[in-house]
């Protein structure tokens, strides 16, 4: 996506040789007209998959997924990250490891928000060793849904996640893939 490559050529910052900040139009500060955008290339991309619902990880993917859900004329549900179990039957949970908050925490779905006939497409702000994404997935098939894709804004292609899930067999599209992240330095996939 060309506005977005633009964007993070000139409001991105490279932390280290791994993490890349955007808090001017995407983690922090939200820009909407970029955040439609991208609701529009995952609406073009994702439209004959059958979706039924879109997914996302609170905070930071829900600009883009709420964008999505809009012009797919779809819900969206925001999977909430817990610092700890909850104990009753009334939602789906499972453990994640947080990339750059490195700790653990539990991500939670309400089971009124998901039915077996779901196929859903999952949508994250960055896409880095797949665990997020995996957590998302691993809650749809508890549930007996189908993840029918996973739509990712910003792919870091030199971590591993993009192999990871699809070698589970899931269908990654992403806006802007990075093939290298350095001090001042940020290159895309070809
Ligand atoms: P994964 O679960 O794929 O290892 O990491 C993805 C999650 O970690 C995303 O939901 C995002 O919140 C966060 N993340 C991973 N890498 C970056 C990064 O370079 N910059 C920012 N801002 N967030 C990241």
């Amino acid at each position: 996506m060309k506005e977005l490559h633009n964007r993070i050529l000139k409001d991105g910052h490279a932390l280290s040789e791994t993490v890349l900040k955007v808090d001017s139009f995407l983690n922090h500060q939200v820009d909407p007209n970029l955040m439609y955008e991208m609701g529009t290339y995952f609406k073009n991309y994702f439209k004959e998959h059958e979706i039924t619902k879109i997914f996302t990880i609170e905070s930071s993917g829900i600009a883009p997924a709420v964008m999505t859900a809009m012009q797919m004329n779809l819900p969206m549900v925001t999977l909430k990250k817990q610092s700890s179990k909850i104990l009753n039957g009334d939602v789906y949970q499972t453990t994640v490891h947080s990339f750059t908050k490195a700790m653990d925490y539990e991500l939670t779905l309400s089971k009124k928000y998901i039915t077996a006939e779901d196929r859903i497409l999952i949508i994250d702000d960055f896409l880095a060793n797949g665990e997020a994404a995996l957590g998302a997935a691993r809650l749809v098939e508890e549930a007996g849904a189908q993840v029918a894709g996973i739509g990712i804004v910003i792919e870091k292609s030199f971590q591993p996640g993009r192999k990871v899930l699809e070698d589970k067999g899931y269908e990654v599209y992403s806006l802007a893939r990075i093939a290298k992240l350095g001090e001042g330095l940020i290159e895309f996939v070809e």
